[in-house]
């Protein structure tokens, strides 16, 4: 079974999801494979109740507070995205670490927020081009983990993980698969020291990076990788759909 995941980022408001859905079609996509989209926030609700989505198709926010409610002006609490008929959330995008400034302690307590929410956690980590360089791809996606990991693992329990190397996000650079795999191995031997052997295996972890439909095949046989998250590739239905049809 394969994740296949699309982040439209600011991209798509409620008119233009109507035609992505419309658009879209899934038809040589394996039974077996998961897809998930997370549109803006203002278009989750359009997007939930677009009468061309296939129901196979689930809605995810993009981020959260970790507040239920209150006087944060802009913001998007878990319960309402939930409401609104969201059923993931992407935490710790580098977007949010590396444009807003979002540190590990926030992307832990929006990770409490999800899942007491009921919301299916999709935590991203990933390294920067520098920390890259500097031999530590372990240790900054295994702290951006271990901040979160205690809340993801409570509640009913699924979660998410993506490893997402800043440097091959929006660059068109894409990690080599086998750069991949090394790094999914590493978060998935820590899920095996903190959960268990079998709980681990159950979490599906994807890679995200200028994944296109001339890479995906390729990422998505990678030893580790359990599917992938899509960034500017996912906002054709076209490319998505092919993308998605890679994971057979
Ligand atoms: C992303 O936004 O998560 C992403 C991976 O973007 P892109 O595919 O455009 O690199």
């Amino acid at each position: 079974m394969a994740v296949i995941a699309g982040n439209w980022k600011m991209h798509h408001g409620p008119e233009e999801v109507r035609g992505f859905f419309e658009k879209l079609d899934i038809f040589d996509v394996p039974a077996s494979s998961e897809l998930i989209i997370f549109p803006p926030a203002v278009s989750i609700t359009t997007a939930v109740q677009a009468p061309d989505r296939d129901p196979r198709v689930m809605i995810g926010v993009q981020n959260v507070h970790w507040e239920a409610l209150g006087a944060f002006t802009g913001e998007t609490s878990s319960l309402m995205a939930a409401e609104a008929g969201a059923t993931f959330a992407l935490i710790g995008h580098s977007e949010r670490r590396h444009v807003f400034g979002e540190t590990d302690e926030e992307t832990a307590r929006k990770a409490a927020a999800i899942v007491a929410a009921g919301l299916t956690p999709v935590l991203c980590v990933g390294e920067t081009l520098d920390e890259r360089r500097a031999g530590a791809v372990d240790a900054v996606i295994l702290r951006q983990l271990d901040a979160a990991l205690d809340h993801l693992s409570k509640g009913s329990g699924r979660f998410l993980l993506a490893y997402e190397p800043v440097w091959a996000i929006g660059t068109g650079e894409t990690a080599t698969p086998a750069d991949a795999s090394a790094a999914h191995a590493t978060l998935r031997g820590r899920l095996e020291e903190v959960l268990g052997v079998s709980k681990a295996a159950r979490v599906p972890i994807l890679y995200g990076g200028s994944v296109k439909p001339e890479n995906a095949a390729e990422l998505l046989a990678a030893p580790d990788v359990d599917g992938v998250l899509v960034g500017g590739a996912s906002l054709k239905p076209e490319s998505f759909a092919a993308i998605a049809a890679a994971s057979g």
